[in-house]
This record gives C-alpha cells, sequence and structure tokens, in this order.
C-alpha cells in the first residue's frame, strides 16, 4: 500500500481543520487533509440560512457552554472575530451586521468555503477526500533518541500517511446526512482521553401531546419572548412547530435543558401583565380580546383554553374577574412552565453539546496533555458557543490555536 509522510495530518476538512491547515502551511508544515465526505465542508454551506453567520464581533467567554468554562479565552484571544473579518475583507466577501454582533455574507455561504480552499492552496496543503480513515496508531517518542519524535500512522482505505502530528477536526454528530461522525470521540476514547456527556444542543423541543393539546394546530406562530432555564435566560423569539417549539429563543436555551427540567416562557417581557390588567379592571372587555393587542390571536385562543382550563378559569370580561383569578393569570402569562419531552435531535441539532474533556488538552495549542501530537480543535472539543456566529468563531480560533504548534 502507498505511504505518504508528512509533518501534519488532519483529520476533517471543515471549518476548524481548514483553518488549522492554513495557518500550519504558513508556517512551511508539510500538510494533508483527509475528510469523508464527497463535498467540502457542507456545514458550512448550509450554516445562516446558507448566508454563513461566520462569527460574532462580541464574542465573550461567556458565549459558550464547556465544563472548563475559562478554557476558550485563551485561543479566542489569539485568532478573534475581527482577525477573521480582516481575511474575509482581504477575499473581497461582503458582508452584513444583522443583529447584536452577528454577521453573515452578502451573497452566499460558499464565498467562505472557496475562501479557505484558496487559503489552503496558497498554503500548500494537500487533500486526501473522500477517504475514510480505517485505523489510527501511535507510536511515542524514544526518549533515549532525541531524533525520534511521536508518530502516528492513519491507515486509510487508499494508503497509509505517517506525521509527528496529529489533529482531529471531525466536528460533533449533528446533522449525520452530510458527514457528521463520532470519529473523534472514537480517537479520544482509544486513547483513554476524557469525553463529556455528549447531546443535540442548539435544537428545537418536542412536547407531550397531552401537554400540547391545542398548540399543534398554531405552527408557524412565532412570539417576542423570554426563555429562562437554571438562570440562563433569552429573549428573542419562539416558534410553534408541529412537535413543539423552536426558534432562537428556544435553540438557544436548549443548550441549558436536562430532560425532565421545566422551561420558563415569559410571554409578555415588554409589560408588567398585572398593572395592566388593573387598567382594564372595568372593562367589558373579554379577556382573550385584550391579550389579542399584544400577543397572535390564535396563540392567545389556544393558550387560554389550554390555561384557563388548567386554573378552573372561565374566559368571561375584564370586570368580572377577581383580583386572585387575573392575579394567577398574569403569573402564567410572565411564567408560563412547561416540561419538554425531549428534542427534535442530532438530524436537527445545529450542534453537539459536550466533547472532548478540555481539562485533558493544552488552552494555548490544543494539543493533549498526554498524547504528544495529538491535537482535538472545532466542535469535537467540550466548548459550545451560543446561537450567533460563535461556533464558527471558536472552530477558527481553536483551528489557529493548533495551526501555530503543529
Ligand atoms: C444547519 C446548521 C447551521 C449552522 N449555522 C451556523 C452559523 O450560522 N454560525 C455558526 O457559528 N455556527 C453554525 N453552525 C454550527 C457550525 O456549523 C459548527 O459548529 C462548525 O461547522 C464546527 O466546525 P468543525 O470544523 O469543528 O466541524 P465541521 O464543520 O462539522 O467539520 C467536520 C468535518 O469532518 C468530517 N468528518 C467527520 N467524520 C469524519 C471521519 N470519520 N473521517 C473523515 N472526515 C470526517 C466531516 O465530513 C466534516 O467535513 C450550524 C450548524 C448547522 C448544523
Amino acid at each position: 500500500m502507498k505511504k505518504v509522510s508528512k509533518d501534519v495530518v488532519i483529520i476533517g476538512a471543515g471549518a476548524a481543520g481548514m483553518m488549522c491547515a492554513i495557518e500550519a502551511g504558513k508556517r512551511s508544515r508539510n500538510v494533508i487533509l483527509v475528510d469523508h465526505a464527497r463535498k467540502l465542508a457542507e456545514k458550512i454551506r448550509i450554516s445562516g440560512g446558507g448566508r454563513c453567520n461566520f462569527t460574532n464581533r462580541y464574542t465573550k467567554a461567556e458565549n459558550f457552554l464547556s465544563s472548563n468554562p475559562h478554557f476558550c479565552r485563551s485561543a479566542l484571544a489569539r485568532f478573534t472575530p475581527q482577525d477573521f473579518i480582516a481575511l474575509i475583507e482581504k477575499h473581497g466577501i461582503r458582508y452584513h451586521e444583522k443583529k447584536s454582533g452577528q454577521l453573515f455574507c452578502d451573497d452566499s455561504s460558499q464565498q467562505i468555503i472557496d475562501m479557505l480552499h484558496d487559503e489552503c492552496a496558497a498554503a500548500g496543503v494537500d487533500w486526501q477526500m473522500p477517504s475514510q480513515v480505517k485505523q489510527v496508531q501511535y507510536f511515542p517518542a524514544d526518549k533515549e533518541i532525541r531524533d525520534i519524535k511521536q508518530k502516528f500512522i492513519l491507515t486509510t482505505e487508499r494508503n497509509t500517511i505517517e506525521a509527528s502530528s496529529l489533529v482531529i477536526a471531525t466536528g460533533g454528530l449533528s446533522i449525520p446526512q452530510i458527514g457528521a461522525s463520532a470519529f473523534g470521540y472514537q480517537v479520544a476514547n482509544q486513547f483513554d482521553i476524557r469525553v463529556m456527556p455528549l447531546r443535540p444542543a442548539l435544537v428545537g423541543l418536542t412536547f407531550a401531546a397531552e401537554d400540547f393539546v391545542g398548540f399543534k394546530d398554531i405552527s408557524g406562530i412565532s412570539i417576542d419572548a423570554e426563555v429562562n432555564c437554571k438562570g440562563a435566560s433569552f429573549r428573542e423569539s419562539i416558534l410553534f412547530t408541529h412537535r413543539g417549539l423552536s426558534g432562537p429563543a428556544i435553540l438557544q436555551i436548549s443548550s441549558y435543558w436536562q430532560p425532565g427540567e421545566f422551561i420558563h416562557i415569559n410571554l409578555l417581557p415588554q409589560q408588567d401583565v398585572q398593572q395592566n390588567f388593573l387598567m382594564h379592571r372595568q372593562s367589558a372587555t373579554l379577556l382573550p380580546n385584550l391579550l389579542a393587542r399584544y400577543l397572535p390571536k390564535r396563540f392567545v385562543q389556544a393558550w387560554c383554553s389550554a390555561m384557563l382550563a388548567q386554573l378552573s378559569i372561565a374566559v368571561k370580561p375584564m370586570s368580572q374577574y377577581r383580583d386572585d383569578e387575573l392575579r394567577q393569570i398574569a403569573d402564567k402569562l410572565h411564567d408560563w412552565q412547561i416540561v419538554p419531552s425531549g428534542t427534535v435531535g442530532y438530524k436537527k441539532a445545529e450542534v453537539t453539546l459536550g466533547g472532548v474533556d478540555t481539562h485533558e488538552l493544552s488552552s494555548k495549542t490544543m494539543e493533549s496533555k498526554r498524547i504528544p501530537g495529538l491535537y482535538f480543535i472545532g466542535e469535537v472539543v467540550d466548548v459550545t458557543g451560543h446561537l450567533g456566529g460563535f461556533n464558527f468563531q471558536w472552530a477558527w480560533s481553536s483551528g489557529y490555536a493548533a495551526g501555530q504548534a503543529v
């Protein structure tokens, strides 16, 4: 079988893998990128609705979940959103800010893929794609003989590749239909490197049929709300779907939610509902008609029939409610508590929460503390961003960090 010798082999030619290859190539390292997919960087292509939300201007460590919350700081500080913007501008890619620092391509996410591909070519990076890696072998450095460095030998379906650095950039488990695999976690297991529990995140939530009676019929309706779970809070829209709830606020909170827990939805975060009810205390207006001034009418109908039944309160004119009834209704509008039955899963999730334990890696280089020459970057690592361009920024920053060290 053909044997290829390189300084660095990177498995996974997605966002993090290509960024690492570019930086290592610029340092005159002899680099090969190996990916099993037929099409390059499909996740970048489908991201941001086809326009790739490639970074967020206001990226901070607080925008990430990890069992080691400070881990991401070093890499984020050494390759910042501004550094990526400079790269985009160098390639003449036009972009715009949507909201809260989220930057998108004006035209297409394909421009980001082409830019990374061109940068790889300029840095002399080699490709092997599509190609399955069948086996990873490791030969530690010989301490007695200084010239013998550690060596990784990869057996692929086409050849064997030998390199002193191996970078795992195979991403998470979401969207298996475009090439996601558990490969990175399997390599971690092979080297006894801890993997923090995995679950789909930035994902829609589902509800048991009995908890969702009446709401199925309003799929497509979206409401500006504040959603809370375990101290995390997001004020964005929620979207009713056939199976439950989605929309930015729900996707964000899904990263904090664990099975069995409540999520709390404030349906009218912009107002003091109790105060509003007091102002309409003498009114002949029916409660749903009053609420329909602030919330979509079809949602109000569904919500009132489900919630008022739960509270054993009838629909009537505002003037006929007792104070305690109005207080209960106001409380429910500000704190609608529901227990999701689950999520829509990896098929739809934007990211995978958990991953290679950051305590096992150098925050400066992403290298394993125990296996010299082995690096993990991007989503495979236990660093998960909020919605809004943070996950790509982590891919660029961690890829850059490893690219300086391999
Ligand atoms: C629908 C969707 C929209 C998104 N939109 C955004 C957005 O707008 N902004 C944002 O910041 N984030 C977004 N994300 C998240 C973002 O795409 C990822 O966090 C990011 O791509 C992770 O980069 P990565 O390089 O670690 O992994 P990936 O980009 O997933 O790359 C991993 C690569 O590894 C390859 N691979 C996997 N297994 C193997 C194997 N066994 N052998 C060889 N190769 C393998 C894959 O083919 C792939 O090319 C979105 C995700 C999804 C699913």
